[in-house]
This record gives C-alpha cells, sequence and structure tokens, in this order.
C-alpha cells in the first residue's frame, strides 16, 4: 500500500513539473512577442520624444504599464550611442555585458539577446531596434525583460493537481479494494484447499485475516503442492483401483465362463432371491433368454413348475435341510434324463445369508449305473444258478441211474465239467472286478512262456468252439517270446477275448488265433467273422458292465465284465488292447505285450 502511494506521489510530482516546463515555454513566447511588439512601438517615435518633458512622461506611462510585464530595463540612445533616457533598477544596469549593449547598439535592424544577469542570477531577453528620422539612424531603443520565477505552485496548477490527485486515490483506493476482494478470495480458496486435506473446521480458517499478498501468495502455494501431491497421489490410487477392478472383472469373467462352461445348471441369487446370473446350460434347460431372467425375482420367471415349486418351498435353513434335495426332468429339451437339484445358500465370512446357489445336476448317468447294478445283480444270479441248475439236475440224473448209457453218461460228465469251467470263470471275473474296483489287483509276476499261456487259452474255449462247429486257426511263431508277468491273469485277460470270439460268432464261423512280434512287443491277435460291434458300442466296450443292445449279443449269456477286466489285466502289464470291427463281418482284437527280455535282471 505504501509502494503504491509513493508511485502516485512520484507521479503527480512528474506531472507537475512538466506542467511548470509547459508554462514556462508559454510565458517565454508571450515575452518575445510582448517585447518585440513593445520595441516597435517604441522606435516608431523620434529621439526628441525621449528628452524633456516628454521623455518624462513616457517613461512614467512605459514604467506603470509594463512594471507587471516584468520589463527590468529600457534604454534609449541616440545616434551615437548616448543614453538619452533610461528605466530600470541601476544595480542591474551596471551588470549588464558590454558585448550585448554593442551587438544592440550596431545592428541595423530588431534584434534580439538572451544573455545571465550575474549577481541576481537572472536571465534576461534583450529586444533592441534602431530609431530612424527622415532615413537617418537616429537612436535605438533597448528593452530588458526577465522571465517571471516558475512558479511550481500556482493556485491553478495546485487546483489541476489537487484534481489529478482526487482522481488517482480514487482509483488507487479502487484498485487496492479490488486487490483486497481478489486477495481475500484466493486466501479463502488456499484454505478450502487446506480444508480439503486436513480436519481443521472450515469455520475456523475461512475468516482469517488477510495479513499480506506475498503470505497469501505462500500459503496459496503451499496449498497448491499439497493439492498437486495429493492429486498424484489420487491418480496412482486411481491407477491401482483400475487395475483392480481389471482383475476382478477377469476375474469374474473367468468364473461366470467357468460356470457357463459346466454340465449342470446354475442360478445364483442376491439376498432378496432375485436372479443375479444364470449359467447357459441352466438357459437351455430353461429354454429362455438371459436378459429376461437377469434381475429378476427367482420364484416368479422360471417358467418350470417343478423348479419354480422346490424353489417357493425354501424357507428357514431347517426346513431347508429337511428338503434337501428334489428329482425333477426337462422332457421338452432333453427327455428321458433324470435331473436333481439343490439349494445352498451363499453366506459372507460372517455367517449371513447373501443368497443361494440353486443347481440343477444331470444324474441320468448314475441313475443308468443304478439301474446297470441291479441288472447286474439280478444277472449275476442267473448267471450263477443256470449252471448250477445243469450240473444240480445232471448229477440227480447220474446218480438215481436214470441215465444207463454210456455215451450219455459220458455227455452228462462233459456238460458238468462244461457248466462247473463256467461258473468259475464266472466267479473268477466277479472276483478279479471286485479287486479292481477296490484297487486290490496285483500281479503275481514270473517268467510266462508263451507257448503255454497259447495252449492254456485255447484249451479253454476249444470245446465249446468245437460244439458251435467254429474252426479255430492258429498262426504261431517257431519261437514262441517270453513273457514276464501274471500267468493266470493273462490267461484271464486272453480267454475273455477268445471266448467272446467263439460266444458271438454263429455256428460254422470262423476264428483264428495268432502270436507274432511287433516293434519288439508279443503281440496277439484275435479275429472272428462274428456279428461284429456296432459304431455306438465300439467305444465302450471297455467300460464294466456294457454289453451290446445287439439282441444275438443281448441272448448270449454275459456280465458285460470281461473286456473291462482284460484291458485292466494288459494295462497293469504295461501292454495295449484294441479292437477294429465291421458289424456283420466280424471283429479283430489286438493284444500287445511286453516281451521277457525287458525285464531280465529285475525279479
Ligand atoms: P460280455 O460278458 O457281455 O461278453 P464283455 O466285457 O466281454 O462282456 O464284452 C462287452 C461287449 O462287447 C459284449 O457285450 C459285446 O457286445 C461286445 N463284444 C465283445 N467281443 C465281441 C466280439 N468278438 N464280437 C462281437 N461283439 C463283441
Amino acid at each position: 500500500m505504501i509502494g503504491v502511494l509513493l508511485f502516485s506521489f512520484l507521479g503527480i510530482a512528474i506531472l507537475a513539473q512538466v506542467l511548470t516546463q509547459q508554462e514556462q515555454k508559454q510565458q517565454t513566447q508571450r515575452l518575445l512577442s510582448q517585447g518585440s511588439y513593445l520595441v516597435s512601438l517604441i522606435a516608431l517615435h523620434r529621439t526628441d520624444d525621449f528628452t524633456g518633458n516628454k521623455g518624462d512622461f513616457f517613461l512614467r506611462t512605459l514604467t506603470e504599464y509594463v512594471s507587471a510585464e516584468g520589463l527590468v530595463y529600457c534604454f534609449i540612445h541616440d545616434h551615437t550611442g548616448s543614453l538619452l533616457a533610461s528605466l530600470g533598477r541601476h544595480d542591474l544596469v551596471s551588470k549588464i555585458p558590454t558585448d550585448v549593449q554593442r551587438e544592440s547598439l550596431l545592428t541595423s535592424g530588431f534584434s534580439t539577446q538572451t544573455f545571465l544577469l550575474k549577481g541576481p542570477d537572472l536571465t534576461i531577453y534583450e529586444f533592441s531596434k534602431p530609431i530612424f528620422e527622415k532615413a537617418q539612424r537616429s537612436g535605438t531603443v533597448r528593452l530588458g525583460f526577465q522571465l517571471p520565477p516558475p512558479a511550481l505552485f500556482s493556485l491553478e496548477r495546485v487546483r489541476l493537481l489537487a484534481i489529478i490527485a482526487f482522481v488517482i486515490f480514487t482509483m488507487v483506493a479502487f484498485c487496492y479494494y479490488g486487490i483486497i476482494v481478489a486477495l481475500r478470495r484466493v486466501n479463502n480458496l488456499h484454505l478450502k484447499l487446506r480444508n480439503m486435506f486436513t480436519d481443521s473446521a472450515p469455520e475456523q480458517t475461512l475468516h482469517r485475516n488477510i495479513t499480506g499478498v506475498d503470505q497469501v501468495v505462500d500459503d496459496l502455494e503451499q496449498s497448491l503442492i499439497l493439492f498437486k501431491q495429493r492429486m498424484k497421489n489420487i491418480e496412482s490410487s486411481k491407477i491401482e483401483m483400475e487395475a483392480k477392478f481389471c482383475v476382478t472383472a477377469y476375474e469374474k469373467n473367468q468364473i461366470m465362463t467357468i460356470l457357463d462352461s459346466m454340465k449342470s445348471g446354475i442360478i445364483v441369487t442376491d439376498s432378496q432371491d432375485n436372479i443375479m446370473h444364470i449359467n447357459s446350460y441352466m438357459l437351455a434347460l430353461l429354454n429362455r433368454k438371459r436378459e429376461d431372467m437377469i434381475d429378476y425375482p427367482v420364484g416368479e420367471t422360471l417358467g418350470h413348475e417343478e423348479l419354480t415349486s422346490f424353489v417357493s418351498r425354501q424357507g428357514t435353513e431347517e426346513q431347508d435341510r429337511a428338503m434337501g434335495t428334489a428329482e425333477l426332468s426337462f422332457p421338452e429339451v432333453i427327455p428321458g434324463n433324470v435331473f436333481r437339484v439343490s439349494s445352498p445358500y451363499l453366506k459372507d465370512p460372517e455367517g449371513t445369508v447373501t443368497g443361494k446357489i440353486i443347481l440343477v445336476e444331470n444324474i441320468s448317468n448314475e441313475k443308468l449305473a443304478e439301474k446297470a447294478q441291479q441288472n447286474f445283480i439280478a444277472h449275476v444270479t442267473h448267471e450263477l444258478f443256470t449252471p448250477l441248475t445243469t450240473i444240480k439236475s445232471y448229477n440227480e440224473m447220474l446218480m438215481t441211474g436214470e441215465v444207463q448209457e454210456g455215451d450219455t453218461q459220458r455227455e452228462f460228465f462233459n456238460t458238468i465239467l462244461e457248466e462247473t469251467d463256467r461258473l468259475q470263470r464266472l466267479i473268477e471275473n466277479l472276483l478279479n472286478i471286485s479287486k479292481i474296483e477296490m484297487g486290490g489287483l496285483t500281479l503275481d509276476r514270473g517268467l510266462v512262456k508263451s507257448d503255454w499261456l497259447v495252449h492254456d487259452c485255447i484249451a479253454a474255449i476249444e470245446t465249446v468252439a468245437r460244439k458251435k462247429h467254429i474252426a479255430l486257426e492258429k498262426y504261431l511263431p517257431d519261437i514262441f517270446p517270453s513273457l514276464f508277468g501274471d500267468k493266470e491273469l493273462l490267461k484271464v485277460a486272453i480267454i475273455n477275448v477268445l471266448g467272446n470270439a467263439v460266444k458271438y460268432t454263429p455256428e460254422h464261423g470262423k476264428i483264428s488265433f495268432a502270436l507274432g512280434d511287433t516293434d519288439g512287443m508279443a503281440t496277439f491277435e484275435i479275429r472272428d467273422n462274428g456279428y461284429g460291434i456296432g459304431e455306438e458300442d465300439l467305444p465302450h466296450i471297455f467300460s464294466k458292465f456294457y454289453r451290446s443292445k445287439d439282441p444275438r449279443v443281448v441272448e448270449q449269456t454275459g456280465s458285460g465284465l470281461g473286456l473291462g477286466i482284460s484291458s485292466e489285466i494288459i494295462s497293469l502289464h504295461g501292454g495295449k488292447i484294441y479292437a477294429r470291427s465291421a458289424p456283420g463281418k466280424g471283429t479283430h482284437f489286438t493284444i500287445s505285450l511286453p516281451k521277457e527280455e525287458y525285464h531280465i535282471g529285475k525279479q
């Protein structure tokens, strides 16, 4: 503020100085025109007019007339230069430089000279003009004028300066007020910024006095630095949040993808029972679109009577636990399939219920397995009873002497032996499958000569094959390879395959059994020209309890366990089994097993 005032005063002083100089210039101008006019006027007189009474009268008149105009002296010279009349202060006249007088007396026309009068230090303007009478110079008039001293503070100027000062001060006051208002707003801005980052109460800080511009600017700068830091922090938190959001969105997406890829129907609801998510499988089951279900109450939008009634039955947790699960079906979408619905609650870490999951699982396979097991028990029972009944009845007939003929007796004994073998194989298979199921099938390894193995396997099926008039061709090597394994189990594995060839080949058919060497493995090839296996059955024949639905297969006795056991035994020996078949033309099984030389020294 003081600076502004000083600056204003300086401005006013400079203005006053300029005005003074301007005024002096005007005065000099006026003096020059006045001096030249007056000297010309006096020069019109004759020299006689300046002597005697006339001269006194002239000088008196001149004194009165021009005293106020700064006339310092007036000299009238005759043509010789002698003074005829003079007016002025004698102390000053004596100080006029002589060359000034000479110049004036010698000049033939009007002249003006300026010189400094030493002593009082006055600037004098001397005007001179010769007096002519009858075309002869009769004298000279000299007038000396002094410029009035510059009046720095004349009344007009003081008035003008006062007006200017008033205007300036009014403007300064307005500016000052404007600056204060602006500063207050800046100060408030700074305080607001600071309040954003601190806990100080706004009313305490907003009415703080402004002590200076520097302080306000400093405070604002501090606040802006703080603000900038905060902005940086916010920016980095924002980036962090965005990254977290991306991760969450990615994870959510992953979960949704996983849910969508599941082969069970899933509905996730919130605590108000509105649907939050429904997976593709469930949408397909309900034959609905996602947008028609999301955010709708689950009890009103399912469009499936059984499912809606299950969901609506849910109430308290205890009730729900008692209710457990329910079985339902979607006959229009997947006919013949059975589904199980359950609905566990979703809870947060505090145990509060936040929603529930409605899970719909296809349990048709479980049901089928259950049915297959029931069938299996019935089947096995039948399989066990059939040979037992035959053995029992044939035995009774032999013991009671009902059969007397030697040939018939022999045939009866043979049948009893065959049925006993069948029974034994069935029991072995059952034992093996139960061992496999329990993971307890272990190998009793030893050297297995493949010629013995081939012999035993052929012996096991020969009688039945002969009965069906099936030709059995053998392609055996000169040198039989030795195997390292469990002879009894290997026998079971091969007999199951050979037995099937006999079983599923009609009478007068043909079976071939070959042993060879492929890629260093002992390879058994069992071919038949029987019924063959359909394309739909082929991928399942090694699954336990699987039997083709072909009536020619169904009429044969069987448990669906043989090939499952064979494949397990072969794989335990590090071998492979696979089948190729053409329905109506026959089947070709290949069993490859590592040869004995791989195991030398390992026993
Ligand atoms: P099964 O006791 O029914 O013979 P397997 O496990 O031995 O059980 O065989 C499974 C199914 O594979 C059989 O039911 C049959 O449909 C089919 N199969 C196996 N071997 C043959 C074959 N040589 N010819 C035709 N079908 C066969």
